[in-house]
């Protein structure tokens, strides 16, 4: 899995993913994570990427040339066509399933817009799908892109030590996941669940289960009514 990531500030979201999990994963060359700086295709001596909006207004707007011939740089070796996300509050909205999808792919590009955006034209060019992390505005698609790349990378296997480390969590199965609990036994008189100590394993399954829907139908009974749909 190749993931390469065209935007304006490559060490926020390099050092931010070369930490933990996914740091380890990059390590160990399971998965390879690169930003390109789209400044360094700007043909203009002082490095700028952005200019004013036609038809005036507020803010900058990204140009498509330097971003175009960033993409050039990453597609001109490859064998078969990536996937081009443009991370986008107008995007389809980013779910467990979309990360399941997109951990299948072998090569994945994403581009990050900064200011009030991106140019039109380079999307209608160059993307095949605009993804969003929610229905708010964010100053920039680094953090998307970071939140997006990270859900994607630990469903790679040998990302995380085996498939029940992920598919138990939340939004797997579209449920929440049970409680969990750790030592000490006790914690400011607050016991544990006698089950969970019990080492009956049939029982603790049966107790997760239960607990999965409970807390599914008090936290997001939305959820509940998706699984029946
Ligand atoms: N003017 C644009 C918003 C620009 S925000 C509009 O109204 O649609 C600047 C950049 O941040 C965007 O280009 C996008 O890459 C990123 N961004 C902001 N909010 C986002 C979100 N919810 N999901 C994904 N990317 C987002």
């Amino acid at each position: 899995m190749k993931i390469d990531i065209l935007t304006l500030f490559p060490q926020m979201v390099s050092s931010a993913l070369s930490e933990s999990v996914i740091g380890r994963a990059i390590e160990n060359g399971i998965i390879e994570i690169n930003c390109i700086d789209i400044r360094d295709f700007s043909d203009n001596k002082h490095r700028k990427v952005d200019d004013y909006p036609y038809g005036g207004g507020s803010g900058m707007v990204m140009q498509a040339p330097p971003i175009y011939s960033a993409y050039q740089s990453v597609v001109q070796n490859c064998e078969a066509k990536p996937l081009v996300i443009y991370l986008s509050p107008q995007g389809k909205v980013f779910n467990q399933n979309m990360a399941k999808e997109f951990s299948k792919l072998s090569h994945i590009v994403m581009l990050c817009g900064h200011y009030e955006g991106v140019d039109e034209r380079v999307i209608e060019e160059i993307v095949d799908l605009e993804v969003s992390i929610g229905d708010y505005v964010l100053t920039g698609g680094e953090i998307p892109a970071m939140a997006v790349c990270d859900s994607i990378c630990r469903l790679v296997p040998g990302v995380l030590p085996c498939e029940e480390a992920y598919s138990n969590d939340s939004h797997y199965n579209g449920m929440l996941e049970y409680p969990q609990y750790t030592r000490p036994p006790e914690f400011l008189g607050r016991g544990v669940p006698e089950v969970l100590l019990s080492g009956h394993h049939a029982n603790i399954e049966k107790w997760r289960h239960e607990q999965s829907f409970i807390r599914t139908k008090a936290k997001r009974p939305d959820l509940i009514n998706k699984n029946d749909e």
